[in-house]
């Protein structure tokens, strides 16, 4: 049966001189090496390069601060359930008197975790949340030799209290 017309029929022909030197053909292979050797390379010496990424890159996540410097997060749990690669994982807390000031509402994440080995950068857990908490970034996740140091903690994620600190999402929300 034959599946397409592209089938070639085989030559049984005696080789020439040449072609048993097969000296034509590794001149043929070095040209086409060397022709590469003056082209401009298609890879980049990262991380001391980094190349520019379009607009809506989704990178390392940063959970937000309200304007007050209190954390957004309620550990409500909606990222989690959304994140099809089970990357995010959460511990609730209830927010104690006097503790108005550092989380916005009176459930808060004491634990707040993302397997970056895990996570495919889809973005599901910022559009599942209805807090404005969590947002992917143009920050690339920093490599590492160690599986345990792509565990990112609440602490690497949480922005800073400082306004100047702060990570700016907008450009990426408008260019969405
Ligand atoms: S970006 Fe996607 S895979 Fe990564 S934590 Fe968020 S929902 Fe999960
Ligand atoms: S980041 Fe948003 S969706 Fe996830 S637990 Fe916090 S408030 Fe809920």
């Amino acid at each position: 049966m034959q599946l397409t017309n592209r089938s070639k029929q085989v030559s049984n022909k005696e080789m020439t001189f040449s072609e048993r030197m097969y000296l034509p053909a590794i001149a043929g292979g070095l040209r086409v090496t060397f022709s590469h050797m003056f082209k401009k390379g298609a890879t980049v010496q990262y991380p001391e390069q980094v190349r520019e990424h379009s607009a809506v890159f989704r990178g390392q996540h940063v959970l937000k601060r309200d304007a007050e410097g209190r954390e957004n997060c309620t550990a409500c749990g909606l990222c989690a359930v959304a994140c099809p690669a089970e990357a995010i994982t959460i511990v609730a807390g209830e927010r104690q008197k006097g503790e108005e000031h550092l989380y916005r509402e009176e459930k808060y994440a004491v634990q707040y975790d993302i397997n970056m080995l895990r996570c495919i950068f889809c973005g599901l857990c910022e559009e599942a949340c209805p807090k404005d908490a969590i947002y992917l970034t143009d920050r690339i996740v920093p490599s590492n030799y160690e599986r345990e140091d792509f565990i990112f903690r609440k602490e690497d994620l949480v922005e800073t209290v400082a306004l100047e600190g702060r990570i700016d999402i907008t450009k990426r929300q408008k260019d969405k």
